[in-house]
């Protein structure tokens, strides 16, 4: 028998041997439409394939806290795969991909099995595990949604010239740093002057084939690189680069309303080194929450990201130099892909949409599922005798907590009285005497030298700690702390020297 062979998409890539550099590459669209699958991949999904080696700001970091944290401090045991296997809202658009990285079950549906259940008229399944029904169980695994149910997005098919995304026959011109553009002449000669090529005989042509663990490595140089195809095709070893946050675009003010957060304490020396900020879950969700947002939702809410990679020349190209060549129905989907249903407190204030929640129809009644599972589709008429043949699922909050507890659905953790402690390069603990005593005796501070503030946070100062968490290694000590820049950005080149 054949072996079944992995697939891989074709790439010619143009390489200057003598400075050893890709100056560009052609592909068809097949190519295109796996590096604009990116943009639509939640943070959380791209810290996993990256095996929490992202580099992507504080985010690795932020992604073991949800691991590390206990489950009792959620919502729902649901709250925990909802940040660590977030769902992608253009799922359906991906599984048509020629290599799909994103390896997240898509299309799992969970019930309640207890057939005696209180809220058996409610109809409802959740699309992660864990979740829990209004009785008390434990929801699960039913089974996958079929094919096209559910899509609210279903692509149309399309024909030969329609990619997932991209469309025409023609093909395509991807940059060094990732700006897409379909090939043309004018387009050539624009790249062989940047590039100062005089002689074509310097110019060597290359067949490249990427299967999946190429694609994973390129979105990692993508977010860390401005040269992701040299560094893949020359193999070079991955260099740390921590943002400059100096160099950033100042964002605009005009958003500054209050959030609905308690005040939070800073606790600091008087030498201005941040010890940690203590929060409340509504804080803590802030954060958490980035890991369910889509790589193209957070560019396009900051404009720019991240400092050190590419990936946002990507993010450009749709409307930019590639428009003609991208689905029109599929523009928004890269420009501002939504977030999975429903959307969480970090996603409001990045101004991110949320997918509607599925409606799933089944050709029996919710009892009969109960009792038989989703294979058997006639049992209506032999089991339960009943007259409606069939019904609706409704899809969950899988935040929502079950009825005999309290609880916020907007928020994965748990609220309360709650504190908890976050250090500045966003470590989260539940606050305590000894996880304070911890970080003094780290810091090797002496009691005499502690001075701490209360602050309150306006809608503006959350987007500043989310950004900074996505771009730098000490995400909060460049938020609260006073504008002691060079310190700063000795300290974080010190952090990176010892990284790398
Ligand atoms: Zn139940
Ligand atoms: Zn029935």
């Amino acid at each position: 028998m054949a072996k079944v062979e992995e697939p891989t998409v074709e790439v010619k890539l143009f390489v200057d041997k003598e400075k050893r550099k890709v100056l560009f590459a052609e592909s068809d669209k097949e190519f295109v439409d796996v590096l604009f699958s990116f943009l639509t991949m939640p943070l959380g999904t791209i810290v996993r394939i990256l095996i929490k080696q992202s580099q992507m700001g504080c985010l690795d970091e932020l992604y073991k806290n949800v691991e590390d944290l206990s489950v009792d401090y959620f919502q729902t045991k649901a709250c925990k795969a909802m940040l660590l296997k977030p769902l992608n809202a253009a799922a359906s658009h991906c599984r048509r991909l020629k290599i799909n990285i994103d390896d997240t079950k898509p299309r799992a549906v969970y019930i309640c099995r207890n057939t005696s259940c209180c809220a058996r008229d409610d109809c409802e399944f959740s699309s992660f595990p864990d979740a829990a029904c209004k009785c008390g169980k434990t929801m699960q695994y039913g089974r996958d949604m079929p094919e096209n149910e559910g899509d609210s997005l279903a692509p149309d098919g399309g024909g030969l010239e329609s990619g997932v995304f991209g469309k025409g026959l023609l093909k395509f011109v991807i940059t060094d740093d990732l700006i897409v553009a379909p090939a043309s002449t004018p387009l050539m000669l624009s790249l062989f002057e940047r590039f100062g090529v005089d002689d074509p005989e310097n110019i060597e042509e290359t067949i490249l084939q990427f299967n999946s663990q190429k694609i994973i490595s390129l979105l990692k140089r993508s977010l860390t690189s401005k040269q992701p195809l040299t560094r893949i095709y020359f193999d070079a070893t991955l260099v740390s680069v921590d943002a400059d946050l100096d160099v950033l675009p100042e964002q605009q003010n005009d958003a500054d309303e209050k959030v609905n957060i308690a005040k939070m304490k800073v606790l600091r020396t008087k030498t201005d080194s941040l010890l940690y900020v203590e929060g409340d879950a509504e804080f803590i969700d802030l954060l958490f929450g980035l890991l369910s947002i889509p790589l193209g939702s957070i560019i396009k809410a900051f404009g720019q990201w991240p400092p050190s990679g590419c990936v946002d020349n990507l993010w450009k190209s749709i409307d930019g130099s590639a428009k003609g060549c991208v689905r029109p129905e599929c523009q928004s989907l890269l420009l501002a892909p939504k977030s999975a249903p429903f959307g969480c407190a970090a996603a409001k204030v990045l101004g991110v949409d949320e997918l509607a929640p599925t409606v799933l129809d089944i050709n029996c009644c919710f009892r009969c599922l109960k009792n038989y599972g989703f294979d058997n589709t006639v049992q209506c008429r032999y089991n339960c005798m009943a007259i409606v043949k069939s019904a609706k699922l409704y899809e969950l909050n899988p935040r929502r907590a079950p009825k005999d507890r309290s609880g916020n659905s907007e928020s994965y953790v748990k609220g309360g009285h709650m504190r908890f402690m976050v250090t500045g390069d966003l470590h989260v603990h539940p606050l305590s005497i000894s996880a304070t005593l911890q970080v003094l005796r780290d810091g090797n501070v002496q009691t005499e030298e502690l001075e701490e503030r209360e602050i309150g946070l306006t809608k503006f100062q959350v987007m500043e700690i989310q950004r900074a968490a996505l771009m730098g290694r000490a995400a909060l000590s460049s938020v609260f702390l006073p504008p002691n820049k060079k310190k700063r950005k000795a300290e974080s080149r010190v952090a990176s020297r010892a990284e790398s």
